[in-house]
């Protein structure tokens, strides 16, 4: 899988994208993420990529021609599942939308910035516009990072114990177990015993249990769908 991200501060990318499941996903070369800079197709010499809005609305606008370069830029090597702008008004990320992606061969996130993008670019080149929730960023960076986080980390190899990704909350519908690790009794605060049992049958029963008692506490609308 490939994935390319394009913003107007890659810096804001460089540690996400750095460490943990996703480093050791890239390093394994299962998946290639490439982050562009935007400014690369800048106008004149101060490599402008934003304007004022008509109509006059306060605030930076990125501007259709450099993303439009860029994009075709990318296209011209190889072709896109998903052109993807991050977007507060987009549909809202979730591990299924994470699901779908991660089995995709090629998409682009777009990241915003300032007061948001040219509408045309949202019209003719986005294919797909996701948002991770009913806030507003300053850019689409850290939701791109988001994103990535969740598709990579479903790729096949990119988790060494594969079961961890999928008994994940989400994954079958329900908000996962609680999770405990050494020591069993900590200041008299236990460790439920059944886990202690080494019985894996009576283990699962609890931990089935548990996941459903956690989702009808805490995501009671899971349970609906
Ligand atoms: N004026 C826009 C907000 C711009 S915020 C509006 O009212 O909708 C600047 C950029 O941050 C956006 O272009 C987008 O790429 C990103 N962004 C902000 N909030 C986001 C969210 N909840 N999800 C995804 N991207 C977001």
């Amino acid at each position: 899988m490939r994935i390319d991200i394009i913003t107007v501060l890659p810096e804001l990318l460089e540690s996400p994208l750095s460490h943990s499941i996703v480093d050791r996903a890239v390093k394994k070369g299962l998946v290639e993420i490439h982050v562009h800079n935007l400014r690369k197709y800048g106008k004149g010499p101060r490599q402008q990529v934003d304007d004022y809005s008509y109509g006059g609305d306060a605030g930076m606008v990125l501007m259709i021609e450099p993303v439009y370069q860029m994009i075709e830029e990318l296209r011209a090597e190889r072709e896109y599942d998903e052109i993807i702008y991050m977007s507060p008004d987009g549909e809202i990320f979730d591990q299924g939308i994470a699901n779908e992606l991660s089995l995709k061969e090629n998409i682009i996130l777009l990241c915003g910035h300032y007061k948001g993008i040219d509408h045309r670019i949202r019209e003719h080149l986005i294919t797909r516009e996701i948002s991770v929730g009913d806030y507003v960023l300053s850019g689409g960076e850290i939701p791109a990072a988001l994103v990535t986080d969740a598709i990579v980390r479903l790729i096949p190899g990119a988790i060494t114990d594969e079961t961890s990704a999928l008994s994940d909350c989400f994954q079958d519908g329900l908000l996962s177990a609680p999770i405990y690790t050494r020591p069993a009794d900590f200041n008299g605060w236990k460790v439920p015993e059944v886990l202690l049992s080494g019985n894996p049958k009576l283990i699962r029963t609890w931990q089935d249990e548990q996941a459903i008692e956690r989702t009808k506490a805490l995501r009671p609308k899971l349970l609906e769908e």
